[in-house]
């Protein structure tokens, strides 16, 4: 899609391989995957600006080429409630950039409407040199990081597939409802599921994907963090 092929023509010609989180995310738009609503602030006056058009609480986050890992260098702040906190978060994101990495280039600071906590799933891909694109699926937190409970397809899949995905995990019960937990909307993971197949298969350039975490509400989703490697 148009927007998508000039966002990653763009960061060729600049010899990036690691997309901005601005950028994933235009290109998650492009594909109809939903992302938290974002703007990207130049400044601390524009930021507050943003911050207010989006409506509290609200997220910062550094935006630089050569910051891969935002929270490791101190680049996120969440749960801004008003002008006051979302000035301080501000500049204290600039204090530990410049103590983490004195010479990282920077674009700005990404102002996003805070996502409200819930389930968390993780929809991934990552090129196999013989099979193509990839999907990975699986929840949040420790299920992917501790219990390696994760399931994968070759790109690309159908809706029966996509739902398969879903419920082929261990922790697949926690997605249906459990206690005070309402269950969560599996028809948006599967369209999401599916429009992450598509992008890979009409880009092949990208080597590597992650939407992590996705936050899955009782009625739809949204993606909260985003990365995109080109080959
Ligand atoms: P990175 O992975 O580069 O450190 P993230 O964008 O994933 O940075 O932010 C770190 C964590 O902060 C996320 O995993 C999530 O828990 C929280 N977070 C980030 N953005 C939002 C948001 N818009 N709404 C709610 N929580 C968020
Ligand atoms: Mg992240």
């Amino acid at each position: 899609m148009k927007e998508t092929s000039q966002v990653f023509s763009q960061a060729k010609r600049e010899g990036r391989k690691n997309l901005l989180e601005t950028e994933a995310k235009t290109v998650c738009t492009d594909y109809g995957i939903p992302v938290t609503k974002f703007e990207l602030a130049k400044n601390e006056d524009q930021a507050v600006k943003f911050a207010e058009k989006i409506g509290f609480p609200i997220v910062l986050k550094i935006v630089s080429p050569d910051i891969l890992h935002k929270s490791d260098v101190g680049g996120v702040m969440v749960s801004l409630r008003d002008e006051g906190e979302t000035r301080n978060a501000y500049q204290q994101i600039m204090k530990n950039v410049k103590k983490h990495k004195a010479n990282a280039k920077i674009v700005g600071v990404l102002v996003q409407e805070m996502a409200p906590a819930s389930t968390e799933v993780i929809v991934g891909s990552i090129k196999d040199p013989q099979f193509g694109p990839a999907l990975m699926f699986g929840l949040g937190g420790i299920f992917v990081e501790v219990l390696k409970d994760v399931t994968f397809r070759i790109a690309p899949i159908t809706e029966e597939e996509a739902l398969e995905m879903i419920t082929e995990v261990k922790a697949y019960p926690l997605l249906k409802g459990y206690r005070n937990t309402p269950p969560a909307d599996i028809n948006a993971i599967v369209q999401i599921l599916l429009s992450t197949s598509k992008l890979v298969m009409e880009h092949q350039e990208i080597k590597e994907l992650d939407l992590n975490p996705i936050m899955v509400y009782e009625k739809g989703a949204k993606t909260v963090d985003a990365r995109i490697v080109l080959e």
